[in-house]
């Protein structure tokens, strides 16, 4: 067991599996406690009506969402790249097909390139040879 700096806090603590020091882990489990006994109440809420309503930062919220500790059916929150609300996932529909797309593209550029360099190189080597 080393030393460590708390990711929340900056505090200087003996490393344990939840990597902030045991202020800010008791803290994150309160707040952890107060987003489940809301979402208890409620059928779905946005990020904002959570941090709203319990005073969690969005971060911890997020990263309980992403933890597992609270469902994620029953939250909403905003799309990494645009803001539109989303529900799984980290990305709304139309960005990761952006997203898709592009990879798609890129597949296809790949696929073209060696043809079009190869093409290229020997119309500028015939140049080359013809300036001789
Ligand atoms: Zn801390
Ligand atoms: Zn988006």
């Amino acid at each position: 067991m080393g030393l460590a700096n708390c990711s929340e806090c900056g505090k200087v603590y003996v490393e344990n599996a939840a990597r902030v020091c045991p202020e800010c882990y008791r803290r994150q489990e309160d707040d952890a406690e107060k987003v489940v006994e809301y979402l208890r109440d409620i059928d779905k809420a946005t990020l904002e009506e959570i941090h709203q309503a319990t005073g969690v930062k969005h971060k911890i919220i997020l990263r309980l969402l992403r933890s597992g500790r609270i469902m994620g059916s029953a939250i909403s929150y905003p799309c990494e790249t645009c803001g539109t609300l989303i529900d799984e996932g980290r990305l709304c529909d139309k960005c990761s097909k952006n997203i898709l797309d592009q990879i798609h593209t890129d597949d296809q550029h790949e696929k073209h390139e060696p043809q079009n360099s190869q093409r290229q190189r020997s119309r500028m080597y015939g140049k080359v040879l013809g300036d001789k």
